[in-house]
């Protein structure tokens, strides 16, 4: 099954063009829609989990008008919203069940299995019984991503999932989200590179509402080879950098500011040459969006 986005567009009322025409495709596996806060990604999210409308434009889902048949995509949706709110005096496995039952699993026994072997693969078994209230950012995180796949959805999106999350749980959320199958469309929305990186084939960079990059992230990252430039520099120096040359993006390592530049050449011989990678891309074609409309 294959997502297609057709020419979507949003204005909300207070004036604010959060979507300008967005044509992407995608098909099944992990797709990562990046971009920076306020890019637009949750309005996308939100428009294609049929929770807003949008103002132009189509979507369909295999054959299923997703704006104007918000049913059908219901049945085959699993959404986890940035903001997941939980009940917090109820335990996951209640939550579960009741979720279950909601969306059509109605044989006891059946969502006794279903509920159990979600609560094991999401590694929250051990704590079934305890509230939700209770829980920690990651298992909170885990619990969102086990109601979502209740009805073997054939379209997850979730959105800003690893904000506030330590590094381990990251990693074991990451994993979660590698193991939902090959056949089914997953989106993960974020601004975090890296979560891009270790998981999505395909990905899209969006930016002031527009689609500015797209691709599988190797294919991208081959665009800046052997054209990203970096040098340690005193802060103070930044902005002389900044005029002289497109820095795209300054990392502090042990005190300096190392500053990374999009260049053909070699600016000059203070600089080394840096292996390009997701970040580089990501950084450089948001610097170049902006740059429109500093300009
Ligand atoms: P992201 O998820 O990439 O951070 P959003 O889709 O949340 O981006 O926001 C895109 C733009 O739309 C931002 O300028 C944001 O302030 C604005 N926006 C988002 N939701 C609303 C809303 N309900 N009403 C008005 N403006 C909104």
């Amino acid at each position: 099954m294959e997502l297609k986005i057709e020419n979507l567009s949003k204005t909300y009322s207070n004036g604010v063009h959060a979507l300008k025409g967005i044509d992407l495709t995608i098909p099944s596996g992990m797709f990562g829609l990046l971009g920076p806060n306020g890019a637009g990604k949750s309005s996308l999210m939100r428009t294609l989990a049929t929770l807003q409308q949008a103002d132009t434009g189509t979507v369909t889902l295999g054959d299923i008008d997703v704006l104007n048949e918000k049913e059908k995509v219901r049945q085959l949706l699993g959404y986890l919203p940035q903001e997941f709110g939980v009940y917090p005096k109820v335990s996951s496995y209640a939550m579960l069940d009741h979720i279950a039952s909601l969306k059509g699993v109605t044989g006891k026994g059946e969502r006794k299995d279903l509920v159990a072997s979600l609560l094991n693969k999401t590694n929250l078994w051990h704590v079934r019984n305890k509230s939700l209230g209770t829980y920690s950012g990651g298992m909170k995180q885990r619990f969102g991503i086990a109601q979502a796949l209740i009805g073997e959805p054939k379209l997850i999106i979730v959105d800003e999932p690893t904000a506030g999350l330590d590094p381990t749980e990251r990693v074991r959320f990451h994993n979660l989200l590698s193991e939902i199958g090959e056949n089914t469309i997953v989106i993960l929305s974020t601004h975090i590179v890296e979560d891009i990186s270790n998981l999505c084939n395909n990905m899209a960079i969006i930016c002031l509402g527009e689609v500015v990059a797209k691709g599988h992230p190797a294919a991208l990252t081959e665009k800046v080879r052997n054209r990203i430039w970096k040098k340690a520099i005193e802060k103070a120096e930044l902005e002389a950098y900044q005029e002289e040359m497109t820095v795209i993006s300054t990392h502090l390592k042990a005190g300096k500011t190392v500053i990374h530049v999009l260049s053909d050449d070699q600016p000059d011989n203070t600089f080394a040459a840096s292996t390009a990678n997701l970040e580089d891309v990501y950084f450089a074609e948001i610097t170049a969006r902006m740059a429109t409309i500093t300009t």
